[in-house]
């Protein structure tokens, strides 16, 4: 090459490399400029309001602590229909129950299954309280969607991308509870998985993971809650039923997942938790119920004043 060619095969490699890196025009992107987090849809920097989910009715995330309660199991017609009559008058705004229940042990109840799920939308049309409830896998996703308002996600199945890939398909919201294992970053990509495959419309759930401490049945993360209010835009309630798995502990795990600011709790309560076939020792009774409602209602009440 001559002292020219080399001259101008310098200006035309400059040329290319302004081209390629150096753009005159668009966003400067500042070096230390945080990068955006993985979960995009979900991230409060593509949203800045909080998602507000309408589950049959009843707004969540608009800023009413929303309160669903209910049993583990629905066992029976009248039990539903009793529980939910009750929870309805204590202030409860949606019915829980499970039809299809994820046991640990194969030889424990696994719930009643579209038999229940009748009973639950029998005992929605009673009381006008909207239901939710979980759905264990894909094929029941459109059974489960025919008579609940909202679908629950249990927590072994954050991961079940099958079965999110489906609930993404469909017009009603889901309810996700974060996996007993699962940190903050998987628990909110699982989120991507239903807002990216169409479904706007989710509830995350937090209900205590797994530590080392054996005390209880989970260790309730309310920090977590703080910290996905300030990195999401999507609502985020509590159930301190799951999280500790004592019934002592629920109305202050419950005020105190209040006062950390979730908009809404999952709490469970049945008539007798002593002859309960499942979670009796973190159930509610009706009583117990009530007393937390009022304390709930009116600690609101003084926070609004
Ligand atoms: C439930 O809500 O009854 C339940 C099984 O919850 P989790 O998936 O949080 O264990
Ligand atoms: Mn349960």
């Amino acid at each position: 090459m001559n002292s020219h060619s080399v001259r101008s095969h310098i200006r035309e490699s400059t040329r290319a490399l302004e081209t390629c890196h150096m753009p005159r025009q668009g966003p400067v992107v500042r070096a230390d400029a945080p990068a955006p987090p993985p979960f995009r849809l979900a991230s409060r920097q593509t949203r800045q309001e909080t998602t507000v989910v309408n589950a049959g009715g009843v707004a969540i995330g608009a800023g009413r602590l929303v309160v669903m309660a209910g049993p583990c199991s629905v066992e029976s017609r009248p039990q539903i229909r009793d529980t939910a009559r009750r929870v309805k008058a204590a202030g409860a705004d949606m019915l829980r129950g499970g039809a299809y229940k994820p046991r640990t042990s194969p030889y424990e109840f696994q719930g009643l299954g579209r038999k229940a799920l009748e009973w639950l939308a029998e005992a929605r049309e009673e009381t006008g309280l909207p239901v939710v409830t979980e759905v264990l896998n894909q094929d029941d996703v459109d059974v489960v969607a025919q008579h609940a308002d909202l679908l629950q996600v249990g927590a072994r199945n954050m991961q079940n991308y099958a079965l999110l890939r489906k609930l993404a398909t469909v017009e009603k919201p889901v309810l996700l509870k974060r996996g007993p294992s699962a940190t903050i970053q998987e628990w909110l990509l699982a989120a991507e998985y239903l807002l990216s495959g169409g479904n706007p419309n989710v509830v995350l759930c937090e209900r205590g993971i797994r530590t080392f401490e054996t005390a209880m049945r989970n260790t309730l993360d309310l920090a977590a809650v703080a910290l996905v209010k300030e990195l999401s835009h999507l609502p985020v309630i509590v159930d301190p039923s799951h999280a500790t798995g004592k019934r002592s502990l629920v109305p202050p795990m419950a005020r105190a997942a209040a006062a950390v600011g979730c908009d809404g709790l999952l709490i469970e309560v049945h008539p007798r938790p002593d002859e309960a076939l499942s979670d009796g020792a973190q159930s509610l009774d009706l009583a117990a119920f009530g007393a937390l409602m009022s304390d709930l209602r009116s600690e609101a009440k003084v926070a609004c004043a």
